[in-house]
């Protein structure tokens, strides 16, 4: 008798912690991407349904990693992606352009953000772009457009823009808190900055993180590499379940590669952009997710239930 009720305490206490887990997650801020495909400049065109669908799963991607807004309201980016034809010119084609439109800022405490409102993402559908980037199947690479959405949510185009002081053009060297802290814990820990691309050109340099090995055979030169001239190899992720893999091959370098994965330290950098995001994966093996607790809960809610019907 006393060990039954000292359960059902247990499981009221349970169920409260429940519905605590429960309604913290309702009321948490979101960020919503929405999608406006109608073409609004001379030489626009509407995207495909299937490369519409890409638009929309790249927009899940971030909408899951990118939890909400530190101030805890919730905002919609809405983002104008459409396609444009035009063949090679001058030896070169280009690909697309993407980038913030719209920006607005709020404050949390004494800190201020300045984040994006609106995007734009123009892509060239022209047979010989669509190969270049994508497939001959007429569809854009969704890794691609899953970096370009990155930018038109601040990555390398709101650092130094509004409230954000986070990087000076030029010098390849970001020191915003918690990018720094998520480098240091997932790359190099003795870094004092993270290291960002200045090869490539307009476009690439100033916005992304350093490239060592793949990027336009250029790289090695005098910049913020870890060891400018000495052709050493990129650095690795140190622990977690991308260990050992090359920050070359990170979805937010200039030059994709491999699968484009995410890195903790584009965590700590979207963080430092106002964003709330999911936990670095380089720390989750140590701290347990919330989320087991609550599947514990749930597995002995069930168990009672049954043994109250038997
Ligand atoms: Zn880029």
């Amino acid at each position: 008798m006393f060990a039954s009720l000292s359960l059902t305490t247990f499981l009221q206490r349970a169920f409260v912690f429940f519905l605590l887990a429960v309604s913290t997650s309702l009321s948490q801020a979101d960020l919503i991407i929405e999608f406006d495909f109608v073409p609004r400049e001379t030489g626009d065109s509407v995207l495909s349904a299937e490369n519409q669908a890409i638009f929309n799963d790249a927009g899940d991607f971030w909408e899951a990693v990118l939890t909400g807004y530190q101030d805890g309201d919730s905002r919609t980016v809405t983002v104008n992606a459409v396609g444009f034809d035009e063949g090679a010119m001058n030896g070169g084609i280009t690909l697309g352009t993407a980038g913030p439109t719209g920006i607005t800022s709020f404050r949390v405490g004494p800190e201020r953000f300045t984040i994006t409102t609106e995007g734009i993402a123009r892509f060239n559908v022209n047979p010989a772009a669509i190969s270049g980037s994508g497939g001959d199947d007429g569809l854009l690479d969704p890794l691609v457009i899953r970096h370009e959405l990155g930018h038109i949510l601040g990555f390398g185009t709101l650092w130094n823009v509004g409230f954000n002081n986070l990087y000076d053009e030029g010098s390849g060297v970001y020191t915003g808190e918690n990018g720094l802290a998520a480098y240091q814990n997932e790359f190099d820990p003795n870094a004092t900055f993270v290291p960002i691309e200045l090869d490539g050109g307009d476009g690439t340099a100033n916005g992304h993180l350093n490239e060592v090995r793949d990027n336009f055979a250029v790289e090695n030169m005098t910049g913020p590499d870890s060891d400018p001239g000495d052709d050493a190899p990129a650095p690795t992720v140190l622990l977690g379940p991308n260990a050992g893999r090359s920050l070359d091959d990170a979805l937010l370098s200039g030059v994709l590669s491999d699968d484009a994965f995410l890195t903790d330290t584009t965590l700590g950098i979207f963080q430092d952009l106002g964003f709330t995001t999911v936990d670095f994966r380089a720390v989750a093996v140590a701290i347990p997710e919330p989320n087991s607790a609550v599947l514990f809960v749930l597995l002995v809610g069930t168990a009672l239930s049954r043994r109250c019907r038997s």
